[in-house]
């Protein structure tokens, strides 16, 4: 059987790997899809390193990724910045990800925009109320993501969404949310690859944000059952993947790839 899908995209965290162990048969499975002529892009809420780092932890781990195949939130949350002429940012992103945003004016008093990405620790009630002071002021405020948690080796941890929540609900501001489950970040990675939604399966293990995500912009999708992966959280979300796969080995077999 002939793949029906033109075109992969996939989630990297969760999918791939987890924290730096490779998800079994990962490797095998991209190089796989690949060969049989199949694009592939791979679209991350990861905010914890730029792109060079990203790609080089990735093709360390045995991929062979280009950069222009990864779609990551934080480079979109650049190119929307620079779209946007010459404003003043208040950067909360890790220090890798913020030399990517070096050529922005920077204030922590008076920013027209406060990106928010992956700050790890440094989260405190001045911080936040601080922040909060920002937007009360007119700052905008923009979510590199606004995942609830990720997979690490040592389980699940809280990620930045319920901060995001959290200073929305305070400040009745909302967020402008640029990595997936946007609609805009999703279109983008289509545009590059010259194809139509239903020609294209999205791959993930977050359901809110890889599934969710992929069904608003009208893209079938697989949960795979590895990384943050919940059966309970799963059974309790209105969104319902098209397919389940105990892991991203199992794809190209579903796609009728068996050499
Ligand atoms: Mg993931």
């Amino acid at each position: 059987m002939k793949s029906v899908f033109k075109a992969v995209l996939f989630d990297l965290d969760g999918v791939l790997y987890v924290d730096n162990t490779v998800v079994e048969g990962a490797i095998e499975a991209v190089k796989k899809v690949r060969a049989a002529g199949i694009p592939c892009r791979f679209l991350t809420n990861t905010s914890t390193l730029s792109l060079k780092s990203l790609q080089e932890k990735i093709n360390a781990m045995g991929f062979n990724i280009k950069r222009e195949e990864i779609f990551s939130a934080p480079q979109a949350a650049l190119l929307y910045l620079s779209q946007r002429g010459d404003p003043v940012c208040r950067l909360l992103l890790a220090d890798d990800v913020k030399k990517d945003f070096s050529g922005f004016r920077q204030s922590d008093t008076k920013p027209d925009y406060i990106v928010i990405g992956d700050i790890g620790d440094a989260w405190s009630y001045s911080l936040m109320n601080e922040i909060f002071t920002n937007l009360m002021d007119g700052a905008k405020l923009i979510a590199i993501h606004k995942n609830r948690f990720w997979q690490t080796e040592q389980g699940l941890k809280l990620d930045i969404g319920s901060f995001i929540a959290g200073l929305e609900y305070a400040s009745g501001t909302s967020t402008m949310i640029i990595g997936k489950p946007s609609n805009d970040f999703f279109k983008t990675a289509l545009e590059d690859l010259e194809v139509s939604p239903i020609e294209v399966l999205m791959v993930g293990d977050d359901i809110d944000s890889d599934i969710g995500g992929a069904h608003d912009a009208g893209i079938h999708a697989v949960l795979v059952k590895t990384g943050k992966y919940r059966q309970e959280y799963v059974d309790k979300s209105a969104i319902t993947p098209d397919w389940v796969f105990d892991s991203i080995a199992d794809l190209p077999g579903f796609l009728g790839i068996h050499s």
